[in-house]
């Protein structure tokens, strides 16, 4: 704030200030004229002080088009989910809130068929969940081993690594799934204290079946760990009966609710884990300690964390009342039935499905080879532009090989595969094709 020292022509810096001299000079007028002037001088020497303008961008509405978002997420949000984050926001302990929470709580628990008390929403995206897993999960010096078979084995191994974990990788081609042999060697090579594994690998398009490993990690003394942030909701998983220990996900794929929270859960087998530790995570936010009791895991009258964001709470809750009304079965098979007409309508395109086996397509994004003689950047703003649709080109290890389609939640329906589908035609047909 600028103060005037009187009628002196300084300003509080000490500069002489040509309006403020103005106002000392106007010392026999009117006190009404008088406070205006010296009001206007306050105003001149704020706009002299600053020596950032104001960004003109910001000084222009806000303006959004529409698109269509068929990349690997996040997915468009439907006008019931963005209306539940619109709302007025409210105390974040208040209990009108924390009654939401408890909600998310048993959505979670029920997306992923889990009666886990330790569930929860993580304020974060995605990598957030996976950070908040391997930091509680993990202490310095533990092993972890990691499947590496896409960019999101590769992030785990970073983060573990960061941890101060002892990583070993276990390495599929992009495109290929691990079977439980390859876990089993593994396992019996490194002996791990927690195995990571991506149920749905979104930079290659890959469902990892999930069937027996947890069993198999329980035999080896191992903790399963999985992502399921591509393919939850969208593809079966069954926390407990499969035996999962830590299970987190995402908001803004087939839960179409907008980016920023991210469904976690841990098993007793996990819980018990994190009590064990001799020290402590190493993160004060995601402190899975901490997070319990914020979210009424632990029994104990909750104190305050953090000041959660409310409005992506809203959000989620919506998106998981909008799966638990379609039901777990219908969205399976939605899933499954327009990935189904997608991989045909590519095929009849020409086009080569980049995931040889048919039970190992993850349901929710479909990879496609970048067809030859095209760059794939071309094809993908084509449709951005001509069509306004969102497709995607490969991330990691896939980069340059293929191009990502994604169905999910309200986005997986059969008018959008004839749409996606029509708009890659007109991008082969009008996309330079380079003679090589
Ligand atoms: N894991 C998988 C399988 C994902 O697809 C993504 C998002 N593309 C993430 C983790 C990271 O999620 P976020 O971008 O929300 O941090």
């Amino acid at each position: 704030m600028v103060r005037v020292h009187g009628d002196t022509g300084h300003c509080w810096h000490g500069m002489r200030c040509a309006a403020v001299l103005g106002a000392a000079q106007a010392t026999s007028t009117a006190p009404l004229l008088r406070a205006r002037l010296l009001g206007a001088a306050r105003h001149t020497m704020a706009t002299n002080l600053l020596h950032v303008p104001k960004p003109q961008g910001l000084l222009r509405p806000l303006v959004v088009p529409e698109r269509l978002l068929l990349g690997p997420g996040p997915s468009n949000v439907p006008p019931r989910i963005l209306a539940a984050g619109g709302q007025q926001l409210l105390g974040h302990m208040h209990p009108e809130v924390l009654q939401v929470m408890d909600e998310i709580k048993a959505g979670i628990q029920y997306a992923f068929q889990t009666q886990n008390r330790l569930t929860l929403a993580i304020s974060g995206t995605g990598h957030c969940a996976m950070e908040a897993a391997l930091l509680n999960l993990l202490e310095h010096g533990d092993t972890a081993l990691v499947a590496v078979n896409g960019i999101w084995g590769q992030r785990a191994a970073d983060i573990a690594r960061r941890l101060g974990a002892i990583v070993r990788e276990l390495w599929k081609p992009p495109g290929e799934y691990f079977t439980p042999q390859d876990i089993e060697e593994g396992l019996v090579r490194h002996k791990p204290l927690v195995l990571f594994i991506t149920h749905g690998e979104s930079s290659t398009g890959v469902l990892q079946p999930l069937e027996g490993l947890g069993e198999l990690c329980h035999r080896h003394g191992c903790l399963l760990l999985v992502d399921a942030v591509a393919s939850l909701g969208g593809a079966p998983i069954f926390m407990d009966q499969q035996e999962i220990d830590v299970l987190y996900s995402g908001s803004q794929k087939v839960l179409n609710a907008p980016p920023g929270s991210a469904p976690i859960s841990f098993s007793e087998r996990a819980r018990e884990k994190i009590l064990r530790r001799k020290t402590q995570p190493l993160s004060f936010y995601l402190d899975m300690g901490w997070l319990a009791n914020y979210w009424g895991c632990d029994g104990e009258p909750r104190r305050y964390h953090h000041t959660a964001p409310i409005n992506s709470f809203f959000s989620l809750r919506e998106g998981l009342a909008m799966l638990v009304e379609l039901g777990l079965e219908s969205s399976w098979e939605r899933h499954r039935a327009n990935c189904a007409q997608l991989c045909q309508g590519l095929r009849d395109l020409g086009l080569e499905l980049f995931v040889k086996e048919e039970k190992a397509r993850l349901p929710t994004i479909t990879t496609v080879r970048v067809p030859k003689g095209y760059d794939w950047k071309e094809i993908t703003a084509f449709l951005m532009e001509n069509h306004a649709i969102e497709i995607a080109g490969g991330l990691g290890p896939s980069v340059g090989k293929v191009l990502r389609i994604g169905l999910m939640g309200c986005n997986s329906t059969s008018s959008n595969v004839d749409r996606v589908l029509h708009g890659l035609r007109d991008a082969l047909r009008r996309c330079h094709r380079s003679q090589l």
